[in-house]
């Protein structure tokens, strides 16, 4: 058995080095690249996953890890969980025609270069082919896998294991009669928020030095994470030692960029405090999607949000931006970030509006891969659905389907995990307040005791516990989205006093 363990961490050895390989090309691409280089590098990912295709579908490395998981009762922890998972990834992955999946992955690198100038563009039609194929493959590939069971389900279950649309209709028709009512009502006040001062001009230099305040305030040691700039904000991940976030700037919007930071800072501390015995081990990372984002979204909102972290960091801002914020108290930038708008753009909703900008993206994305919606009708039901849940008029596809990047990437059935996030993010706070005073330490601008909590109760465990446990273990109960129902409600009562 040691021999056989010891032939399975080689290979696993083998398989991170090509993951690393891998993801600095995909960094690369989404970073420096020039626009011209698409085409070469598609068959690039094209010809490299062939190569990871046949690593992962070898006989011998079936064999191995059937072997191993008959006997998984005599391994340790670590090996048996990675033996588990591997499982299932190569099940995955060989129900797929080698060709298939190599084709596939060529249209996913040329669609994601499409989309990009498709945005720019404004210009769906020429993005139009590529999702439909996308679209294809997705329900195909999911059929391959479970010929029994929806493709959607099946696409869902890989972000956030056990999720299916019979539990995301009932959460999200939860959220829906919860929130529509408070969405009347704050659209209603909106003038009653000055945010003004949030569109002053902030020179990129200037924002630059904030978010390298932000990332010492959140305690991101830089010796192991970098940030760039990129459109579209992103973080990726090499190992514990590298961790690269991303942001964009906006002269115009500082508090876009601002929370950016603290969003993919969110996504990066979780990275960073994977357990060091896990180092090299494929469950070196978060363990699922909706956790990840709860621990981003956790930092953007409940953290960054707060009145007592506007309280601990508004003096840097005043101080990086004397003109631009010299009429401005802490408690008025509290409210202005804060301030609930129904608005076009997801990544910038506020904490009010946006699983309703989540909500759009399932319905949609559950039809297509259904087939009761065309890749032709989807602007419009796009639109159609931002004026009936939203309130508002989609002036162009830049600003309305073509605005996010995940179904270029062949990210469908990842929207969900954002809101799933956002509520297991309210679950966990609420369970921290039991064990210290929360917002003590954070109006301090002392967040280590909440980076050492969340690492003892979720980050160190990478991968190693799965996303139910996990949450079962930070907050000693099964997930109930009541308590993010009831944090929205009682914040946005707060704030504008209903
Ligand atoms: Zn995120």
């Amino acid at each position: 058995m040691q021999e056989k363990v010891k032939q399975y961490k080689d290979y696993l050895r083998k398989a991170d080095a090509f993951d690393h390989a891998v993801g600095v090309l995909y960094y690369d691409f989404e970073t420096v690249m020039p626009k011209g280089a698409a085409d070469h590098f598609s068959k690039t990912m094209g010809t490299l996953s062939e190569e990871m295709y046949k690593m992962e579908t070898s006989p011998e490395l079936k064999a191995l890890v059937t072997e191993l998981y008959e006997h998984r009762d005599e391994l340790d922890e670590i090996t048996r969980r990675e033996v588990e998972e591997h499982r299932e990834q190569i099940a995955r992955i060989e129900c797929i025609p080698m060709e298939e999946y190599v084709a596939y992955s060529e249209l996913e690198s040329m669609a994601s270069a499409v989309w990009h100038q498709a945005k720019v563009d404004n210009d769906y039609e020429s993005f139009k082919p590529y999702l439909q194929k996308i679209v294809d493959y997705q329900r195909k590939f999911a059929l391959y896998y479970a010929p029994d069971k929806e493709p959607y389900d099946t696409l869902l279950d890989q972000y956030e294991k056990g999720l299916n649309k019979e539990t995301l209709d009932a959460f999200f028709g939860k959220l829906r009669e919860a929130f529509k009512p408070l969405v009347e009502k704050t659209s209603a006040a909106r003038d009653s928020i000055r945010d003004d001062f949030l569109s002053r001009n902030c020179p990129v230099e200037q924002q630059r030095k904030l978010s390298d305040y932000i990332m010492d305030v959140m305690c991101i040691d830089k010796n192991y994470c970098i940030l760039g700039e990129v459109e579209h904000p992103f973080t990726t991940e090499f190992s514990k030692h590298d961790v690269r976030i991303t942001t964009h700037y906006h002269e115009d919007a500082v508090a876009s960029s601002f929370y950016s930071v603290v969003h993919e800072g969110g996504h990066a501390l979780y990275e960073l405090h994977t357990g060091d015995e896990l180092m090299g081990s494929p469950l070196a990372e978060g363990t699922s999607m909706g956790v990840h984002e709860s621990q981003s979204r956790l930092f953007e909102n409940i953290i960054g949000r707060s009145r007592g972290f506007i309280t601990a960091v508004f003096p840097k801002i005043k101080e990086l931006f004397p003109e631009q914020m010299e009429d401005v108290t802490a408690e008025e930038f509290y409210r202005a970030v804060n301030k609930s708008v129904p608005s076009l753009i997801r990544t910038e909703a506020d904490e009010l509006t946006y699983c309703f900008h989540v909500m759009i993206r399932y319905e949609l994305e559950k039809r297509l891969i259904a087939g009761s919606l065309t890749v032709d009708e989807l602007p419009a039901e796009w639109n159609r659905l931002y004026k009936e849940y939203l309130g508002v008029d989609v002036p162009n596809d830049t600003k309305g389907v073509l605005q996010d990047s995940h179904w270029s990437g062949g990210m469908i059935g990842y929207f969900p995990s954002y809101a799933i996030g956002s509520a297991y993010g309210a679950q966990i706070v609420a369970s921290m307040k039991k064990d210290f005073d929360v917002d003590k330490a954070v109006s301090e601008g002392n967040l280590r005791p909440v980076i050492d909590w969340l690492t003892d109760k979720i980050w160190k465990y990478g991968k190693l516990k799965k996303p139910a446990e996990v949450i079962l273990n930070a907050c000693g109960a099964e997930f109930d989205p009541q308590f993010y129902i009831d944090y929205i409600t009682e914040k946005m009562n707060s704030i504008y006093g209903f």
